[in-house]
């Protein structure tokens, strides 16, 4: 099946039409015609090849919200007709033990869960992602949406976005009485100010832009630090349960790491394509604190957060663009300049002669 998409060339040439070749829906398959895909500051590592392994054409997209327009004969879930949604995955073995627990996203075969964009099949070919018209996935992989149909463009983002701030925040119990730390508000900052705080933690939002503070506190932060601010930095020392680092470039991780209690942890999900500087590990050891990851999340846990978000009234704050505005999202993504997530509308590559 011919299908309408968006294609990075090369590192170095902007995103263009391309027409992918999606498979005929197989017994287990749901056909998916895209209604909206975010746009995730991966989707630029990819498309600019700034990560190892990118093979090309690259197209980038793996937070999309679609109707389903065919299912094979074993697909049980899914109708004909029901707005559904992929992640950032599209196939793992089924069979491992991360798998069995349902952290397919951690995958231990051999060549690891297949990534719904540049995601090497066993046959070396490369998967498509969602800036295209359509989709083809195995019904493990494909979510229901329980929001109403007037919320579906801010839906795309929870599936990268809310589900890598989502697994991390739940991993590390935050809630009630725990102080959290946000870094970054950016794509995944907002959605993780957005949970930890419906989550019932405290919460509190670093940021390098101080055009951001009035926003963050609406999208749940009950406090904001310039991180740039010293003072402000240091009054928050040693007191934080958990801090999520979103940041997408390399930083100076010892302001944040100081600022944890004893036996507290700082994740990291955001994923630079140079090196962070080393940590002084004086900061890990003095107050047996610890620094993780976190990979997107599973594909359970990412329908638990879809209906946690579809019940608590939380979707992303989005600035909808056409497909063709790519290169100019991208860019203002660099600048972080977004407010807070770009989906596109699919209609306008479908529409596109
Ligand atoms: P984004 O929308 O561009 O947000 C990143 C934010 O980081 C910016 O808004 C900015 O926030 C802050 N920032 C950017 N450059 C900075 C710098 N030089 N110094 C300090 N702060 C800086 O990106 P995103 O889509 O949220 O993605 C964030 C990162 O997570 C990316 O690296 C992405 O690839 C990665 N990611 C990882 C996973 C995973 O599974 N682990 C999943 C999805 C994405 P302020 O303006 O508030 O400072
Ligand atoms: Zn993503
Ligand atoms: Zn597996």
């Amino acid at each position: 099946m011919q299908t309408k998409a968006y294609a990075a060339q090369s590192p170095t040439t902007p995103l263009a039409p391309f027409a992918v070749d999606r498979r005929e829906p197989g017994p287990r398959d749901v056909a998916i015609d895209i209604l909206y895909c975010g746009v995730c500051h991966s989707d630029l590592h990819t498309a600019r090849g700034e990560w190892p392994g990118i093979l090309y054409p690259s197209v980038p997209g793996h937070e999309i919200v679609g109707r389903a327009t065919a299912v094979g004969g074993d697909v049980s879930r899914i109708k004909v007709g029901d707005v559904v949604a992929v992640g950032c995955m599209v196939d793992s073995c089924r069979t491992c033990p991360s798998c069995g627990e349902g952290l397919e996203q951690y995958c231990e075969s051999e060549p690891g869960f297949v990534a719904t964009y540049n995601g090497p099949l066993r046959g070396g070919e490369n998967t498509f992602g969602g800036y295209s018209a359509a989709i083809v996935v195995d019904e493990h992989f494909v979510l229901t949406v329980r929001h109403g149909a007037e919320h579906l463009a801010a839906v795309a983002p929870l599936l990268c976005a809310g589900i890598t701030t989502w697994s991390p925040l739940r991993q590390w119990q935050t809630g009630p009485g725990k102080k959290v730390g946000v870094v970054g508000i950016g794509g995944l900052g907002h959605m993780g100010l957005k949970l930890a705080h419906a989550l019932g933690a405290q919460v509190v939002a670093f940021t390098t832009s101080e055009s951001k503070r009035a926003d963050a506190m609406k999208l749940g932060a009950d406090e904001v630090v310039v991180s740039k601010d010293a003072d402000a930095m240091a009054a928050h020392t040693g007191s934080f349960d958990f801090i999520l680092n979103t940041v997408a470039a390399p930083h100076n991780l010892d302001a944040f790491l100081a600022l944890l209690k004893r036996d507290g942890t700082m994740t990291m999900v955001g994923a630079p394509s140079t090196p962070h500087p080393s940590p002084n590990v004086f900061n890990l050891i003095l107050g047996r604190r610890r620094l993780a990851g976190s990979l997107i999340g599973g594909i359970a846990e990412t329908q638990e957060m879809l209906d946690f978000c579809a019940e608590h009234g939380i979707v992303a704050d989005i600035e909808m663009i056409a497909m063709q505005d790519i290169e100019a999202a991208y860019a203002r993504m660099l600048k972080s300049d977004v407010k807070y997530r770009f989906v596109i509308d699919m209609a306008t590559l479908k529409q596109a002669a």
